[in-house]
């Protein structure tokens, strides 16, 4: 099965008699496509992967990129987008109409727990539940007759937490909700929502997807092509397609996804197991560890484990902060899933009764393990012990 996958980013979607020959295609750097005749204009599908019209609703590069993503998460159908946001609102403003409801997990990205909060209630009535999500049974119990959407996120960050996919799914679908997930974490490689019954499966581009901390992007995949094609429309009407240079590098990313996540998640092993031995954690969160108290389920519907952990010191928040500016190959910084090392507090700012409620105390310590050698980030950890404690 994974000897696929390496066909599907090196291969999948490519027509190289179309480019030359040439073995990596081109940027069409276009904002139009011409017609020999106005009838043809008319006439022409613009579903069809060989009839281009406009930049705002396909782009020849972009569509390569979209093959891959489809073929890797299962899907009929994918979009990219301009950003991880773009691609996120697009299936909420799909799924969702005036009066509405849809359920959140507490853990799932900000700005999007945001926009249903605070945009989606304003204009469009929509009310949004947020739960924990660990227990299926939470699930079913706040989704009403008019949920029209359940926004997963699994494992999210910051500690990790894990949703059972296949019993949220039952559970929405039952109610006539669709199912959306955040797969950022886990990338295709290691999980196919899709699968598991989900209707839209995310990604962001800024992490693993494009890996070189270059591009902001995102994308929808979904295996309903009617749903599809309510996604297709809602990237037109709104203009959000991602252009076709940062696709171009997107796609350059994703040559390589397979042996990064695998490296990435060496390291995070590795960096996770010399955490919980140290006397001065208190905690560790990642879904690698047999320790993850969800660990029975991460088995059974993850296939491995990306670069990204959390850890709570034995420390005042101050401490904490004092050992993140002690590092030096883990650069302070808010995004992941790049090459690079990074740690950030996300929850230094928040109150006492919100890091309860998401999972972590106030010196919670997020780190991205990146490509700089597994030796090398827990020297730098071990030097960072040593100045702080
Ligand atoms: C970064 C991130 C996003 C947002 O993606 P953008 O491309 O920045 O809009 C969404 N979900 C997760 C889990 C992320 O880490």
């Amino acid at each position: 099965m994974k000897e696929k996958t390496g066909m599907i980013l090196a291969h999948a979607g490519e027509e190289y008699d179309q480019y030359f020959n040439a073995i990596v295609p081109p940027v069409f750097m276009n904002s139009l496509n011409i017609f020999p005749t106005v009838d043809e204009y008319y006439d022409s599908d613009k579903r069809d992967k060989h009839t281009y019209c406009y930049g705002r609703v396909q782009n020849p590069t972009v569509r390569i990129l979209e093959e891959k993503i489809t073929e890797l998460e299962k899907g009929v159908e994918s979009y990219v987008f301009s950003s991880g946001m773009a691609a996120a609102t697009a299936a909420v403003l799909t799924a969702c109409s005036c009066g509405g409801h849809v359920v959140c997990i507490r853990t799932a990205y900000g700005p999007l727990k945001d926009f249903l909060q605070n945009y989606c209630r304003e204009h469009m009535n929509v009310r949004t539940t947020f739960i924990d999500g660990d227990d299926p049974k939470e699930i079913e119990e706040v989704l009403e007759d008019d949920t029209q959407l359940l926004v997963l996120e699994s494992p999210s960050s910051v500690v990790f937490r894990v949703q059972d996919i296949k019993k949220a799914a039952e559970a929405a679908h039952a109610k006539g909700a669709l199912v959306y997930i955040d797969n950022t974490f886990c990338t295709p490689i290691y999980q196919n929502p899709l699968e598991l019954g989900a209707d839209f499966v995310m990604h962001t581009a800024s992490k693993y997807l494009g890996g070189h901390s270059d591009i902001i992007g995102g994308s929808l995949t979904v295996k309903d092509p009617e749903l599809g094609k309510r996604v297709r429309t809602i990237r037109e009407q709104i203009g959000s397609i991602i252009g076709p240079m940062e696709g171009w590098l997107m796609m350059r990313g994703l040559r390589t996804l397979e042996v990064r996540v695998k490296e990435h998640g060496k390291t995070a092993l590795a960096v996770a197991q010399y955490l919980e031995q140290h006397p001065k954690v208190k905690k560790v969160y990642y879904t690698g560890l047999a320790s993850h108290p969800q660990h029975e389920l991460i088995e059974k519907q993850q296939s491995g484990h990306t670069g990204l952990l959390s850890f709570e010191l034995d420390s005042t928040t101050q401490e904490a902060k004092e050992f993140c500016q002690a590092l030096r190959i883990f650069k302070i910084g808010v995004s992941w899933g790049g090459f690079e090392s990074l740690v950030m507090m996300p929850y230094a700012r928040e109150d006492e009764e919100t890091c309860k409620k998401m999972g972590a105390g106030q010196n919670v310590i997020r780190i991205h393990c990146g490509l700089e050698g597994t030796e090398n980030l827990i020297e730098d950890l071990e030097q960072a012990f040593q100045q702080v404690f």
